[in-house]
């Protein structure tokens, strides 16, 4: 959410609650509790000022106000109807709310209130509001069917926040998290896999399993490509090779190993087919046919692009390193009999 929204949802919480204020004024007025009659004046005052506030971006301020009168209101409604209203059930809901804006502002680089401090008032507040009635009784006490009524809707409203903002704080959280890993994990220009995490996943295959292979994908003559089109067209060029390797590698953990090279892990799955060099051969044949026969176009300029693969199969025992240097050997020599081939 971006400030500008941020600032519409902001008035319109505050319009929302204005309305709120008048038909509880008028409620109370009909139930004759003329302290919280007079009591909604300032409220309403402050809901006013609330929307000079916001207009002039002054959300921290706002939100300072609002969260201090709604404790303060809430409060006063328990000392004086007490709390078979559930107006004390507010404070409850208060509290995420106030974290999630800590954690907004912090996002916004903002000011922002202070959630444990808050709420260590807002339990204040509750408690000498709640233990006034309990010890004096209500100040006023109106229909018994009036406050049931009251208990309900308060209730629901209560929980309908907590529930609200607790899933949206935790979905923001698993959000956070998995964009954090995806960038740890991930290469910026082709969104593939990364190195790094590539070889985690080599260090992980497990030595005793059968028919698991690399294939080191390597774009033919791409200096060439930078030369004549420029680099924004080599940048192209991976990012269309890396979409059409998603694409037809559906099998295979694929990762950018570095400049235009790419490495392909097949069958580290156990539960993936068996494979053999014949069926391997064939899947990469598949690959390098389908970015010969692909249109790489740039600015109006059509590109060929070619890749050489060398593929290597995991032997008993072998080192992860000598692993990738085999594969690389293939290359070279697919690099050495003419490119655009599959050696395996
Ligand atoms: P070969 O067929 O033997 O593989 O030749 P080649 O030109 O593809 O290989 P070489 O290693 O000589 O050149 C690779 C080039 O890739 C050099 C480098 O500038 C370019 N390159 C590496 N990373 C990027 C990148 O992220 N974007 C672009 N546009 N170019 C890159
Ligand atoms: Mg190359
Ligand atoms: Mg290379």
């Amino acid at each position: 959410m971006d400030a500008s929204s941020i600032k519409r949802l902001t008035y319109l919480v505050n319009t929302a609650i204005l309305i709120m204020v008048f038909g509880l004024m008028a409620f109370f007025i009909f139930a004759k509790a003329k302290f919280l009659v007079y009591f909604s004046f300032p409220t309403i005052l402050i809901y006013i000022i609330g929307y000079i506030m916001i207009s002039r971006d002054k959300l921290f301020g706002y939100v300072v106000m609002v969260y201090v009168w709604i404790t303060i209101y809430m409060s006063f409604c328990t000392v004086c109807l007490g709390y078979d209203y559930g107006f004390h059930l507010y404070g409850m809901s208060m509290i995420p709310i106030i974290f999630y804006t800590e954690y907004m502002a912090y996002k916004l680089g903002r000011n922002s209130i202070r959630g444990i401090r808050f709420s260590l008032f807002i339990v204040g507040c509750y408690l000498v509001s709640t233990l006034s009635p309990s010890i004096f009784g209500p100040i006023y006490t109106p229909d018994v069917r009036v406050a049931r009524a009251f208990w309900v809707v308060n209730s629901i409203i209560v929980f309908g926040f907590l529930i609200f903002y607790t899933n949206v704080l935790i979905k923001g959280t698993i959000n956070s998290e998995e964009s954090l890993k995806n960038q740890a994990h991930r290469d910026n220009l082709t969104k593939l896999y990364n190195r790094h995490y590539m070889g985690s996943k080599l260090d992980a295959v497990e030595d005793g399993l059968q028919n698991t292979y690399i294939s080191m994908v390597d774009i033919d003559k791409f200096k060439n490509i930078n030369d004549v089109y420029g680099h924004n067209a080599g940048d192209m060029v991976l990012k269309k090779v890396a979409e059409v390797m998603t694409e037809v590698c559906d099998k295979s953990i694929i990762s950018r190993w570095g400049g235009e090279e790419f490495l392909l892990l097949t069958g580290a799955d156990e539960s993936s087919e068996r494979l053999t060099d014949k069926t391997m051969k064939e899947y990469m044949e598949k690959l390098r046919t389908s970015i010969e026969a692909t249109d790489f176009e740039y600015e109006d300029q059509h590109i060929k692009v070619t890749v050489t693969i060398g593929v290597s199969a995991k032997q008993h025992g072998e080192r992860i390193e000598k692993w990738v240097d085999e594969a690389d050997e293939k290359l070279y020599a697919g690099k050495n009999s003419g490119r655009n081939r599959v050696i395996i």
